[in-house]
């Protein structure tokens, strides 16, 4: 089948190429000429893991990319949309870049003879495929549904392991107000291993948000009992590993630590706190989970406050930029608010991350970026780890190298040995 992308992040660019790989056709479009540029030239705009070696697989060959929204939807049958849905100052679901993208989508449509899908895969609150997409659509077409498809197709694939998870799914769902949209994009699946979910728009964007806020309430719950764990003298990891062998409960997720971050969690269960707010439901639990959530970065500063007292002046190593292991996304990474908090303070920052520095400079050009973790360590009074990469797991030696071995551990990664004063955040 021919497919166009449209939106060439993270879901997109993954996405195409392993649409790619499954044997369609596929044309990427972006307003970002930069991302065009890349993408054609075979270097993914994003880093994933096995990313790279997809695309310049492809590339030329079954997959290409454009800015021309009219070239893309008259050479393919199905378009994606792949934007992004970031939250507005109120913490609510900011659909002006999907609108932007309908109308387009729309504009090119007009001329278009043949039956064409388009399908929502950005992440987008109950209701919008039906009340927002289509109605632009067949705005700026001029056509009615029927004359075109309309489905939603939620993305679940983690960053870190995006190809991975888009070509070995646990779920594939599929949301469309009639049969043979539907049809057309459950066919796209057929070379996975996957029984396709098939519901209706509504639903399928439901099912996106219960999955990440479900997700995010066992890290916040996780947490809390973590912190309580901490007072009481107890390890939460003891106490959650054997919580977690109720087949009820399962052990995953359930890592007490600095929190969730990244592009997904935070603004989807603020979205789903939004909508619920907006239709008249207070939703307290889903309040709470980014209540704990906000707090956890405080608590690492706080631990090391108690520990060296004042901070001014004081330098500071922080392990770990990206919001999780394996990704340069930095998006609402939980260094951000602990960098802020030390900045304020008066630290020192001296940083280093194997893949996010150069994110990260684009939100704070005051602190020192390191090439490794023994060039960040050198000096500091006490260090924090603040990202999972397995890199930090075996560090050892290195702290040998500060002025001061104090150690706080947001993401449980080290094992506590004589040479550090290690502090747990949560255990
Ligand atoms: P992103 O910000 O990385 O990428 C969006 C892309 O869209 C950018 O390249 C941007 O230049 C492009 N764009 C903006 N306006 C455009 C327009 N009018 N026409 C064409 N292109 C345009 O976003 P992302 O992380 O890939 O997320 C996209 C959607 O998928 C969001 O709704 C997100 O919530 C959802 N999602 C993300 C993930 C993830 O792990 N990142 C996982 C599942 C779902």
């Amino acid at each position: 089948m021919r497919i166009s992308v449209i939106g060439t992040g993270y879901v997109g660019t993954v996405s195409a190429s392993c649409f790619a790989e499954l044997g369609h056709n596929v044309i990427c479009v972006d307003i970002d000429s930069t991302k065009i540029d890349q993408i054609n030239a075979g270097i993914p705009p994003i880093y994933e893991e096995g990313l790279s070696e997809l695309l310049n697989k492809h590339v030329g060959k079954g997959l290409s990319a454009t800015s021309e929204y009219d070239f893309a939807v008259n050479n393919s049958d199905v378009s994606f949309i792949c934007v992004g849905t970031p939250s507005d100052s109120d913490g609510n679901i900011d659909l002006s870049i999907v609108r932007a993208a309908s109308a387009s989508l729309g504009n090119a449509l007009k001329t278009k003879k043949n039956y064409h899908v388009v399908v929502v895969k950005s992440t987008v609150i109950p209701e919008t495929t039906e009340k927002v997409v289509l109605p632009i659509i067949e705005e700026h077409s001029g056509k009615r549904t029927g004359d075109f498809g309309i489905a939603m197709n939620p993305e679940f694939l983690r960053e870190g392991k995006a190809v991975y998870d888009f070509m070995n799914p646990d779920k594939i769902v599929v949301g469309s107000l009639d049969k043979k949209s539907g049809d057309i994009v459950a066919s796209l699946y057929s070379g996975l291993d996957c029984e396709v979910t098939r519901t209706n728009p509504r639903t399928a964007e439901m099912i996106k948000y219960v999955n990440n806020s479900f997700l995010a309430t066992k890290i916040s719950f996780s947490n809390e009992v973590g912190n309580i764990c901490k007072k009481l003298g107890i390890d939460t990891y003891d106490v959650m590993s054997a919580v977690g062998k109720d087949f009820r409960i399962g052990p995953h997720f359930l890592n007490a630590g600095a929190g969730f971050g990244g592009s997904c969690f935070p603004k989807d269960v603020k979205a789903l706190i939004g909508k619920a707010n907006e239709i008249g439901y207070e939703p307290v639990l889903l309040k709470s989970v980014i209540d704990v959530n906000e707090k956890q970065p405080s608590m690492m500063v706080k631990l090391l406050k108690n520990k060296l007292g004042n901070l001014n002046k004081k330098k500071i190593a922080i392990l770990g930029l990206a919001f999780k292991n394996d990704t340069d996304d930095i998006r609402e990474s939980r260094s951000i608010p602990v960098i802020k908090e030390l900045l304020d303070n008066g630290v020192r920052v001296c940083a280093y991350d194997p893949m996010a520095n150069d994110n990260m400079k684009r939100v704070f050009k005051n602190i020192e970026y390191h090439n490794s973790a023994i060039d960040a360590l050198r000096g500091a009074d006490a260090c924090l780890i603040m990202t999972e990469w397995d890199e930090f797991k075996t560090l050892g030696k290195e702290f040998a190298v500060m002025e001061n071995r104090v150690v706080i551990d947001g993401r449980h990664m080290l094992v506590p040995h004589d040479d550090i004063e290690y502090i747990g955040l949560c255990w």
